[in-house]
C-alpha cells in the first residue's frame, strides 16, 4: 500500500445526482457541474449497468463490478427462500437483511470500496437521500468498517442511527419529503458541507442527491418542476464546490460527480402478465401458489418456481411474438455464444448479469429514439404503476437510460476536458481507490480511469491504461419475427452497455 503522500489525492468527494441525463448538463441548468468539469475531465461515453435501476447501479458503484459479481439483479427480484409470495424489494433494508441471513456471502456478494478503505484504516462518511436499501448497499458493512451513514429519511434508514441523532441535534429536524425534493437536498447538502467536509474530514465523502430522478419520474423529464429540481441539485453542487475552493482543498481533494442511470419517457402501459395469463400461462407478479412469477417496470424478470426448461422456452417463444417486447435474455449456453439457453434470447453473459440469483428470463420492453413531447430523445413502454403515463422511467437498455454523467476533477486529475473513452459504474470504485493510493479488491472488474489522471511519476504506470482504442461490438439474434440488437463498447477488456433495441428485419 502506498503512503498517503504518494497517492494522487488525500481525499475523495463523490457526488451522485440520481437519474441525471447527460443532455441536461447545460449552462442554463447545471452551471456548477460545468464549472466542475471545466477544471477536470468529463466523459462523453459513460454508461450504466443492466438493469439500469438505482439499487443495481448503487451496488455496481460500491463493488466495482457488474450484477454478475455483486448479485443485486434488480430493484426487485424473486428469492423464493426469503419471500415465497412476492419479490424482494431492495429499497427496504428489512428485505435485504432477510436475504443476507440466508446467504453467507451477504446481499452484496462482493467486497466494496468501503471495505477496502476500512482495511487501509481510512474513514468514510455518506449523506444519503435514497431509500434505506440504497443507503445500505453503498456500504453494507458500515458498522464493522467504523464508517458513518446519515439518511435524510431518518435513523431507521441507516445502520448508524447515531449519525442521524447527531445531525438532527445540530441542524434541527429533517424536512419531510416534497416534490421536487428541494428541502431534502438543501438539508443534506448542509450536513455534507458544514459537518462532513468541514468537521469530520473523512478520506471518502459521498453525497447522494435524489433529484432529478424523482421529479423526472413523477413530473415528466422535461417539465418545469424537473428542471427546477435539477437547478436546485446543481446549486447544491455549487455549495460543495465553493466550500472546497474556499479552503483551497481541491489541491488535495479529488471530486467524482456522476449519475447512476438516465431516464426515458413512457408513453404506453403494457399489461404483460395479463397477456401471459391470456396466453395460458400461470403467471403473476405476486402470490405463493403461482408457478411463473415476475416483476414489473420498463424491464423485469420471469422466474419459474420449479425448473422447467421446456416451459421457459414456451414462455420465451410467446413473449418474442408480443409487439411490445424489446429484448429477451436467458442464461448463456454451455461453451458460450451470443444466444441464451432459451430460443429467441441473448445470453446473460453479454449483460454481465449471470449471477446465480439471476432469473430464468429477463426482458426489456420496447423503446425507441423518441422524441418525447418536450423534444427529448427516448420513448418506451412500461407495465404501469405509480409513475404516471408520460412520466420518466428507467431499467431497460435504451441508450438514454444507459447514458450517465461522469466528471472527475481536483487533486490528481488532469484538466483534459472531454474524453471519448468509454467508462461505467464499475470503474468508480477502482478509480477512487487508485486516487487514494489503495489497491482494488480482487473481485473488482472495473478499470482505473487513468486517462483522466495527471501524468505524475507515481501515476506513470497507471497512465498506460486507457491508451488502447475502444471498439464497438454488435450482437444480434431473432426475436420472433424481429431482430434484437445489443451494442457494447469495449476498452481494455471491459465491455460497456451502450444500447439494446428491437429492429425490423
Ligand atoms: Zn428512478
Amino acid at each position: 500500500m502506498s503512503a498517503h503522500g504518494r497517492a494522487p489525492a488525500e481525499r475523495v468527494v463523490v457526488i451522485v445526482l440520481d437519474g441525471l441525463r447527460p443532455d441536461h448538463v447545460r449552462p442554463d441548468l447545471t452551471p456548477n457541474i460545468l464549472r466542475l468539469a471545466a477544471r477536470g475531465a468529463r466523459y462523453r461515453q459513460a454508461h450504466s449497468v443492466f438493469p439500469s435501476m438505482t439499487r443495481v447501479a448503487t451496488s455496481s458503484i460500491a463493488s466495482g463490478a457488474n450484477p454478475r459479481t455483486h448479485g443485486v439483479v434488480g430493484n426487485a427480484f424473486w428469492h423464493f427462500e426469503a419471500f415465497p409470495d412476492r419479490a424482494a424489494d431492495t429499497s427496504k433494508y428489512a428485505d435485504l437483511a432477510r436475504i443476507a441471513a440466508l446467504d453467507p456471502r451477504g446481499v452484496l456478494t462482493a467486497e466494496t470500496f468501503a471495505d477496502r478503505l476500512a482495511q487501509a484504516g481510512r474513514r468514510m462518511a455518506v449523506v444519503h437521500s435514497g431509500s434505506s436499501g440504497s443507503a445500505f448497499l453503498i456500504n453494507p458493512r458500515v458498522r464493522e468498517n467504523g464508517h458513518w451513514t446519515f439518511s435524510i429519511h431518518g435513523g431507521d434508514h441507516t445502520l448508524t442511527p447515531e449519525a442521524n441523532a447527531a445531525m438532527e441535534a445540530k441542524f434541527g429536524p429533517r424536512p419531510a419529503p416534497e416534490l421536487p425534493r428541494f428541502a431534502q437536498m438543501t438539508y443534506g447538502t448542509t450536513v455534507f458541507v458544514e459537518h462532513v467536509l468541514a468537521e469530520m474530514k473523512p478520506d471518502l465523502a459521498l453525497i447522494w442527491l435524489p433529484e432529478p430522478d424523482t421529479s423526472y419520474h413523477y413530473r415528466k423529464i422535461g417539465s418545469a418542476d424537473a428542471l427546477a429540481a435539477l437547478r436546485h441539485a446543481d446549486l447544491c453542487v455549487g455549495r460543495i464546490l465553493d466550500h472546497l475552493e474556499a479552503g483551497n482543498a481541491l489541491a488535495r481533494t479529488a471530486v467524482i460527480l456522476l449519475s447512476d442511470h438516465g431516464q426515458i419517457t413512457v408513453n404506453e402501459a403494457v399489461p404483460l402478465f395479463e397477456t401471459l395469463r391470456a396466453g395460458g400461462f400461470d403467471a403473476a407478479t405476486r402470490g405463493a401458489e403461482v408457478s411463473i412469477v415476475g416483476t414489473s417496470g420498463a424491464s423485469g424478470e420471469i422466474r419459474l418456481r420449479r425448473p422447467d426448461p421446456a416451459l421457459r422456452d414456451r414462455i420465451a417463444a410467446f413473449l418474442a411474438e408480443q409487439p411490445d417486447m424489446g429484448l429477451l435474455f436467458s442464461r448463456g449456453r454451455e461453451g458460450g455464444g451470443v444466444e441464451g439457453e432459451a430460443p429467441h434470447t441473448l445470453a446473460f453473459d453479454l449483460l454481465q448479469f449471470g449471477h446465480n440469483r439471476a432469473p430464468d428470463l429477463a426482458f426489456v420492453l420496447r423503446s425507441d429514439a423518441g422524441p418525447d413531447p418536450d423534444g427529448l430523445p427516448g420513448l418506451g413502454r412500461y407495465m404501469g404503476g405509480d409513475v404516471p403515463l408520460m412520466g420518466g422511467m428507467h431499467g431497460g437498455l435504451n441508450r438514454h437510460e444507459l447514458a450517465t454523467v461522469l466528471v472527475l476533477t481536483g487533486a490528481g486529475i488532469a484538466p483534459v476536458g472531454l474524453l471519448d473513452q468509454p467508462a461505467g459504474l464499475p470503474d468508480i470504485a477502482p478509480t477512487l481507490l487508485a486516487l487514494l493510493g489503495i489497491e482494488p479488491a480482487p473481485g473488482m472488474t472495473g478499470r482505473v480511469l487513468a486517462e483522466a489522471f495527471e501524468r505524475t511519476p507515481e501515476a506513470g504506470q497507471q497512465a498506460e491504461f486507457g491508451t488502447e482504442e475502444s471498439r464497438t461490438e454488435i450482437f444480434e439474434t431473432a426475436l420472433g419475427s424481429h431482430v434484437q440488437r445489443l451494442e457494447r463498447r469495449v476498452l481494455d477488456g471491459r465491455a460497456y452497455l451502450v444500447s439494446g433495441t428491437r429492429i425490423e428485419r
